[in-house]
Formats: C-alpha cells, sequence, structure tokens
C-alpha cells in the first residue's frame, strides 16, 4: 500500500515519540558544542542585560528635562562602555554615554549625539526623547534564575553565544547517535575504483555520510552490499547493531531487491513500504531487533531527497532532541510546471532573489538518478497531490537543499 507524504511522516514522528530514546549525556567544551543536543536546561546567571544599557552613542538625561527642546543641559561627565558613573544626575544634568554603557540613576533616557552640540561644561540637546528611549531595561531579555535555552535544543551559532553569555563553559549534551550505511547493489563498486563500463560508483554512501554528519549522526560505513540474501543478512545484521540503519537500494520490486526480504527474515516490523512520492516511492521505514531502519531507494537524488525528509528529523529524535520536520518556504515560480497527480513531488530547481522577492527556476534534470541537475539546483520545489498546473507567477513551496 502506498500512503501519503504527510501520512509517512507522521508515523515516522509517532514510532520515534513511543521508542522513546534514550541518549546518554556528555559533558563537552562550548566550543565543540556546535550542532549538539543540549541536555540539561540552562538559565540565565543573572539579569540580561545586568543593568539598564544605553543602545547609543549621546547624552542621558532625564527625558522630562529636554521636552521642549533645545535645552541647555549641564554635562556631569562620561560613561564609556566598561565604565560606570556612581552618581545620580539630577534635574537640567546629563553624563555623555557610550553605547554599551550603563545608565547613571536619575537618567531615564538617552538622546543620540546627533542630536546634541557640545560647548564648554554644558551640551544643548535638540530632540526630546520618549522616557526608556535608546535604552534596554535591566532584567528584559531574561531575568536571573529565568529558563534561557530548553533541553533537546540543538546548538547552532545563536545558541552557543546565548551560552557563552550566560556562562556556561562546559555544557552537557547528548551523545551522538550512531547511523549505519549500508549501500546495496552489484552494480556498485567503491569510489576509488575505475568503474567497468557497467558499474556504478558508490556516490550514495558520499552523500549519506555528509547528510548524517550534518544532521547530528556519527555515520558508521558498513561496505557495499551484494545482491544476494546471505551477504545482505550479515550485513544488515552488522547495521542493527547501530542506532538507526539506513539501506540504499534494493527495496524496488525488481528480481534482486532482497533488501525487504531479509529484513522480514530477521523478524522486522515494517511501518510503511511505499510513499507516494517523487523521487523516492520505495520507501521503507520499520523496526527490526529494537532498531529503527530506512531503505531508501538507490537512485541517488531518491536517496538524498527521502533523507531529507525523513532520515534527518530521525537521527534527531534518536540524539534527543524534537522531531524536525522539514520546513517550506515560499518562492514565485519564474515558469510553467506541471505537478504530477497524486504525488508530493520535489523537483530541482535554483532559488533567487528578484526584486526583493524570492523566485524559483526549475533546472533541467534527467530524473531521480541526475545529481548533476541537483548540483546545479540550491532547493527543490515542492508540488502537492491535488495540485493543478502551476503557471509563471504561482507561489510555490520551497525545500531548501541544505
Ligand atoms: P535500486 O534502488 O537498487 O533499484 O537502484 C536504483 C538506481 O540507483 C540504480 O540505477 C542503481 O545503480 C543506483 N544506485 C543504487 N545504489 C547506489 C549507490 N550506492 N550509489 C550510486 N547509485 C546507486
Ligand atoms: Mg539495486
Amino acid at each position: 500500500m502506498t500512503i501519503a507524504f504527510e501520512q509517512a511522516l507522521t508515523i515516522v514522528k509517532e514510532k520515534l515519540a513511543e521508542a522513546r530514546p534514550k541518549p546518554r549525556a556528555e559533558v563537552v567544551p562550548l566550543d565543540d558544542a556546535a550542532g549538539r543536543i543540549l541536555a540539561e536546561g540552562v538559565v540565565a546567571d543573572r539579569d540580561y542585560p545586568p543593568f539598564h544599557r544605553s543602545t547609543r552613542d549621546g547624552y542621558a538625561v532625564r527625558a522630562a528635562d529636554v521636552a521642549m527642546p533645545p535645552v541647555e543641559l549641564r554635562c556631569r561627565g562620561e560613561i564609556a562602555a566598561g565604565g560606570h558613573f556612581d552618581d545620580a544626575v539630577r534635574e537640567h544634568e546629563c553624563v555623555s554615554i557610550m553605547t554599551g554603557a550603563p545608565m547613571p540613576k536619575g537618567a531615564d533616557a538617552v538622546v543620540m549625539v546627533e542630536y546634541s552640540e557640545s560647548h564648554e561644561d554644558t551640551v544643548s540637546i535638540q530632540r526630546s526623547v520618549r522616557p526608556g528611549e535608546n535604552v534596554v531595561p535591566q532584567g528584559s531579555e531574561a531575568r536571573a534564575g529565568s529558563s534561557v535555552l530548553q533541553r533537546g535544543r540543538r546548538l547552532g551559532a545563536g545558541e552557543l553565544g546565548l551560552l557563552a553569555t550566560v556562562g556556561k563553559s562546559r555544557v552537557e549534551v547528548y551523545g551522538r547517535p550512531v547511523v549505519a550505511i549500508l549501500p546495496t547493489g552489484d552494480e556498485v563498486v567503491p569510489v576509488e575504483h575505475q568503474p567497468e563500463w557497467f558499474q556504478i560508483r558508490n556516490s550514495n554512501a558520499v552523500a549519506l555520510s555528509a547528510q548524517v554528519a550534518a544532521a547530528g549522526g556519527v555515520p558508521r560505513r558498513l561496505g557495499i552490499a551484494p545482491d544476494r540474501p546471505e551477504a545482505l543478512r550479515s550485513l544488515i545484521r552488522e547495521g542493527l547493531q547501530a542506532d538507526l540503519l539506513l539501506l540504499s537500494g534494493g527495496v524496488s520490486a525488481g528480481k534482486y531487491d532482497f533488501v525487504e526480504q531479509v529484513l522480514a527474515e530477521l523478524g522486522a516490523e515494517f511501518y510503511f513500504q511505499s510513499v507516494a512520492l517523487r523521487p523516492g516511492k520505495p520507501l521503507v521505514f520499520g523496526r527490526a531487533q529494537g532498531k529503527f531502519f530506512f531503505g531508501l531507494p538507490g537512485n541517488p537524488v531518491s536517496t538524498f531527497v527521502t533523507f531529507a525528509l525523513f532520515g534527518r528529523p530521525a537521527i534527531a529524535v534518536l540524539g534527543g532532541g524534537d522531531f524536525e520536520p522539514p520546513t517550506f518556504l515560499r518562492a514565485r515560480l519564474s515558469r510553467s510546471l506541471k505537478p504530477p497527480r497524486g504525488l508530493t513531488a520535489f523537483v530541482p530547481a535554483q532559488v533567487t532573489s528578484t526584486a526583493g522577492e524570492p523566485a524559483v527556476n526549475p533546472v533541467g534534470w534527467q530524473g531521480s538518478g541526475d545529481l548533476v541537475g541537483v548540483a546545479a539546483a540550491n532547493g527543490f520545489i515542492v508540488t502537492h497531490p491535488e495540485q493543478g498546473n502551476l503557471v509563471a507567477g504561482d507561489w510555490v513551496d520551497v525545500m531548501t537543499k541544505n
């Protein structure tokens, strides 16, 4: 039975959630934590900002004093970032202040230096300000003790910056799931080999390894399985030692497609074996000996796309993170396109920005084996099963390539 793309995604999400994977946690230096998944909740160690912070170079004033500009204020001194002013600013007084410096007591706003004229020990202020203008109040970003990052969050550059801000020089993260990669096919030879004219280099293991690593997993390559059940069986057994097994090829209806048969003999439960996708229809998901596996179709573009759609979120969950379904953005189609009926289709395409609007143009390609076409693309147009014919200017869904 062929199921819809959304249904397949829901099944993967639910089966993984039921399994409740419990990865072990480890403490790593902050600089080694990029791409990892947080295993602890993190709270602010103090208020952020830690003081009322000026966001401009200018003059710290009492807003009430400058309500009717121009006004002349007595300048009491200067506060650079890293400095502080311990006296209070009184009526008709101001203090010169720099971006990032703490506000002096008494002052409640900052007039930008552009709207002032400095004299001997007075300053002429040419514009009024609202109370609080150009000041970020203490604790307005986060209060001391409040949560700033939850367990399960993936650590990107922004999150690392935040951890650094709150003083987490070491951070508890989950161990990366080990992902076994098992390409199948008698025609598939190692990349270093000079292929005979009827052979194909093993591009899938290389592309999948990179995708697995980018998804937060540790790729473990098992070599190339021949299209013979016995040899396949021992390699699949080995693959089921990992946290997740990714097979490529051997899941279609061909005479030598033995992957499902061998998995079934090993006691596998199959959650789906065909998805209404193009490319990627013969897509298999199940569990054997306590481990999840995907049987990805062997055509390189199918392998690439089905991993991005299903493998990536699965690795996130196995690694202690949230199920992160693929996100689609929208762009305007630059020429007409006929979506296949009854399928969710992914068409390699180039997304550009035209006059401030995202535009997307399908690249020429020869179908699911064509990595040259995919290399010319930076994304995929996504069409939906019931979508009618599309014309230039229509808004369409787009998935970015990386
Ligand atoms: P299959 O899914 O086994 O029927 O394979 C579909 C197509 O993908 C065939 O043209 C295979 O030669 C090709 N293919 C299968 N595995 C790989 C691989 N590891 N690297 C590159 N191409 C592959
Ligand atoms: Mg094959």
